[in-house]
């Protein structure tokens, strides 16, 4: 007597697809009820599958899943999304690759976070239509440690709770945030941070949107934003899982941004 299979339909996200035996392909997906879930797309890479090329990386699909015993099985797929925009040079491709790594680093199997999902979506449509990503990437990674529980302290020292004024500050990955002067012996490793550089992330945290308004930022600025978060994104993803692969392919060359 063969048991009942249990299907459950689920949007989701197409966080990563490995090529499997002949013609399979083993996905990871990020769904907005299950948190990230594993499933086998049979067949995938035959020409006549009719769940190919509504399951490729970065889609956001309608899956019918059927519960397995160790993989689960996707059964019918339609795409909801492409982001087709995404494709259409490296650097884009590089961008939207390091978002879903986040969100596969810093989610979980069977945890719900609707938020987390709508920011993956928005993110990757932002990618998809922007020139300059680099705005999206960072309210993206702000945001994303917002939503796991990871929110740095922009606004008071980690140390001593006092209010941060403009000066000579320092942000510690280890610890998640700002010190402020006298307090900067706690974490002799914590870099100093501009205090454009802390504008930028504060905004980015609290009222993107007035961000927005500011126009393009200076290079440095930009640099030493991106250096900070990374840091702390770092430190956090080191803590919670064992691979940090995706690092190693964020020093490549293949990350360097596109001459003009
Ligand atoms: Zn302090």
């Amino acid at each position: 007597m063969s048991r009942p299979i249990r299907v459950y339909r689920s949007e989701a996200v197409v966080l990563k697809a490995q090529d499997y035996g002949e013609a399979d392909r083993i996905l990871t997906l990020y769904t907005p009820a299950h948190g990230k879930v594993r499933a086998i797309a049979k067949g995938v890479r035959r020409t006549k599958s009719r769940t190919s090329g509504h399951v490729d990386l970065f889609t956001r699909s309608n899956l019918l899943i059927a519960v397995g015993r160790q993989l689960d099985i996707i059964t019918q797929a339609e795409t909801v999304e492409t982001f087709a925009g995404l494709r259409r040079n490296l650097w884009h491709v590089a961008q939207a690759t390091y978002i879903v790594e986040l969100v596969e680093g810093f989610s979980a199997e069977e945890l719900a976070n609707h938020g987390l999902y709508t920011l993956l979506i928005d993110t990757l449509r932002r990618l998809a239509t922007s020139d300059d990503p680099f705005l999206a990437v960072r309210a993206c990674e702000l945001q994303l440690l917002g939503l796991t529980g990871y929110q740095p302290q922009l606004f008071r020292c980690l140390h001593c709770n006092e209010r941060i004024e403009p000066g000579s500050n320092r942000f510690s990955a280890r610890l998640g945030g700002v010190l402020c002067p006298a307090c900067e012996a706690s974490d002799r490793t914590a870099a100093p941070v501009s205090v454009d550089a802390l504008k930028v992330m504060r905004n980015l945290q609290t009222n993107e949107q007035a961000m927005l308004r500011v126009g393009p930022l200076a290079q440095n600025v930009q640099r030493e934003v991106e250096k900070r978060l990374q840091e702390y994104i770092v430190y956090r993803l080191e803590r919670r899982v064992r691979s940090v692969t995706f690092l190693d392919r964020l020093r490549s060359d293949v990350f360097a941004p596109p001459q003009s």
